[in-house]
């Protein structure tokens, strides 16, 4: 298990995310890459693993409407574009900041 982050900032103009944890280590989440990321069955097959939505489909100016947290071990993002049933634990949120090209 990772703990919760000890801070969530979404940065709206930047279109990123910043996700700062409890060992003080901050991911910069970029939404598209983020939205990219969903998890949910609509976005990645359930099965197989494979993504059924990639960076390409997602609008360069996607925004984040809202952000719900999900009990203690994930967040809910509400996307620009009407999606919402993506539950993004903190170990995927890791993951993708890990897999994330370094600036
Ligand atoms: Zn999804």
């Amino acid at each position: 298990m990772i703990d919760p982050p000890s801070n969530i900032r979404a940065h709206q103009a930047e279109q990123v995310l910043e996700i700062t944890w409890p060992d003080g280590a901050a991911d910069r989440l970029p939404y598209r890459a983020l939205r990219a990321e969903c998890p949910c069955a609509s976005c990645q097959d359930e099965w197989t693993g494979e993504r059924i939505i990639q960076v390409e489909h997602v609008r360069e100016d996607i925004k984040l409407e809202g952000l719900e947290m999900v009990g203690t071990y994930a967040i809910q993002p509400t996307w620009s574009d009407g999606h919402s049933t993506g539950i993004y634990t903190w170990e995927l949120l890791r993951k993708a900041a890990a897999d994330l090209p370094k600036p």
